[in-house]
């Protein structure tokens, strides 16, 4: 149990009570994990059979099954999630290590004629120890879905959860290790960025940094890193555009986009904060968005029925009652605190902002959608492309080639067309600009985790 960075009391954010204490790690202990990974990376894990390392995570899947009602339990109580949310994302943390199980064994290198007396081949060779810097707003899913490619392909992993999210990550690191996970492969380390955290970052012994954070801390690393060469991959914020086209389902798309923004109460990299809606049925689509808004409910992160809980913290909460205080111009309709003790606040929706506003511009990480209508399409994704992030968005039309052409034109990694999902585990998913580098999920993470080796053979 590391104690060096002292102890630091978790809060319920839904009752703005502490409700456990956790030990922090310092720098020794830190050290420690590194070493005692790089370790059990040399004295076996690396070259274990694929076929092995895929039986070891078939079985951490298993046992994350058997555990995803109590894994769920303590997020919620973490962070206040709703319940009904965290039982998905505990069963999507385990359908990731099921994923790259299966995977690793379909990881192949290739065969390259390069001569004619010989040829090359290529190896996928694991790195060593990889960081994985996770955030607070999804911490087990993110967690294992950089744990278990980076597992899969033989390295070994420090993770290190964000300071207020601490608890399902150490479980993850019990119960992977009671699923036959060797002693050390995974070392799980909670502790506060700006200790702790640029020294993992900075360690000689890790290889590579797998960060999923703000941009700032993204770009903070991405600096820390240079002077070794580390290899990095980010995953950072976003200002999703929501595009809808007046040939869509407009009732389907103005019902479905409330949660495309405000579930997770906001707190989401993927949220669709900017909705660009054709002019001739922004009307009808503002009213209806309006009506399937209020009709969300708000509440206790253990009732089922909630689907917004509580922010992380009261502190998060300020910060976007701040964003809303600069749109106090604006038309702002909702963006209240309910009664009672808790971190909550209604969503809010702002009508009538300028593309300079900050509302518009910033991720905001809190339950704020700003609409605007547009006339045209080549304006519109000028608009669309106005922003320094690139991760998700969605497109609404019942015009194929319009969808398709608009989506080639959205800068960003990630995008569904009359849906909203974000997240599929075999399909990669990261952003362009400075939404990140590199792609999580998929078979993608797996060459993230992995160097090239070209062998050449010579027949002669
Ligand atoms: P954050 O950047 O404050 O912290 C993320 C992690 O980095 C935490 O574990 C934190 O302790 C650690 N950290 C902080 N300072 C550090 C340092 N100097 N060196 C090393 N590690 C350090 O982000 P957050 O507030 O936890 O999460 C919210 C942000 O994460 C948002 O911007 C959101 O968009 C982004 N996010 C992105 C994705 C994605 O996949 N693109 C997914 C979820 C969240």
């Amino acid at each position: 149990m590391p104690r060096e960075g002292g102890r630091r009391e978790l809060i319920d954010p839904a009752t703005e009570e502490a409700f456990a204490q956790i030990s922090a790690a310092g720098p020794a202990e830190l050290d420690r994990a590194v070493a005692g990974a790089q370790q059990a990376f040399e004295s076996g894990w690396r070259d274990l059979a694929a076929g092995k390392r895929a039986e070891i995570l078939f079985a951490i899947s298993k046992k994350l099954r058997d555990h995803a009602d109590e894994i769920a339990a303590i997020e919620s109580r973490n962070i206040g999630k709703p319940i009904t949310d965290a039982k998905d994302e505990a069963a999507l943390g385990a359908r990731v290590f099921e994923y790259y199980a299966g995977a690793i064994s379909k990881f192949f290198g290739e065969t390259i004629p390069v001569a004619s007396g010989g040829f090359s081949f290529t190896l996928h060779q694991p790195m060593g120890v990889v960081a994985a810097i996770v955030p607070w707003n999804f911490p087990f899913p993110i967690a294992c879905w950089k744990s278990a490619p980076a597992l899969a392909a033989g390295n070994c992993v420090v993770l290190k959860p964000a300071s207020l999210s601490p608890l399902t990550a150490l479980r993850l690191g019990e119960l992977a290790h009671k699923a036959g996970l060797p002693a050390g492969v995974l070392q799980v380390v909670p502790g506060a960025g700006g200790t702790i955290g640029d020294a993992l970052v900075q360690h000689p012994l890790v290889r590579k940094i797998s960060f999923t954070g703000s941009t700032e801390i993204g770009a903070h690393i991405m600096r820390l890193a240079a002077g070794g060469i580390k290899r990095v991959s980010l995953e950072l914020g976003g200002k999703s555009p929501n595009i809808v086209f007046a040939d869509a389902d407009v009732d389907k798309a103005a019902t479905t986009s409330p949660m495309s923004v405000f579930a997770n109460t906001g707190q989401d990299c993927c949220a669709r904060s900017r909705v660009f809606v054709e002019r001739s049925v922004f009307d009808r689509f503002v009213e209806k968005f309006v009506a399937a808004t209020r009709a969300l409910t708000v509440g206790g992160p253990d009732d089922p029925n909630t689907q917004l809980g509580p922010l992380v913290s009261t502190q998060q909460r300020e910060k976007v009652e701040g964003f809303l205080t600069t749109a106090k111009s604006r038309e702002i309709i909702g963006g209240d605190r309910p009664a009672g003790r808790g971190a909550y606040l209604r969503p809010a929706i702002v009508l009538g902002c300028e593309t300079s506003d900050a509302v518009w511009r910033e991720e905001i990480f809190g339950p704020v959608v700003c609409i605007r209508p547009f006339d045209d399409e080549t304006t519109m994704l000028r608009e669309v492309n106005d922003s320094p992030y690139g991760l998700s968005g969605s497109i609404w039309t019942n015009d194929l080639k319009r969808a398709l052409r608009v989506a080639r034109s959205v800068e960003s990694g990630v995008l569904s067309i009359n849906s909203h999902s974000s997240v599929h585990v075999e399909a990669p998913f990261g952003g362009f600009k400075q939404s990140g580098l590199g792609r999580d999920l998929g078979m993608n993470a797996l060459e993230g985790y992995t160097e090239t080796k070209s062998i050449y053979i010579s027949e002669e």
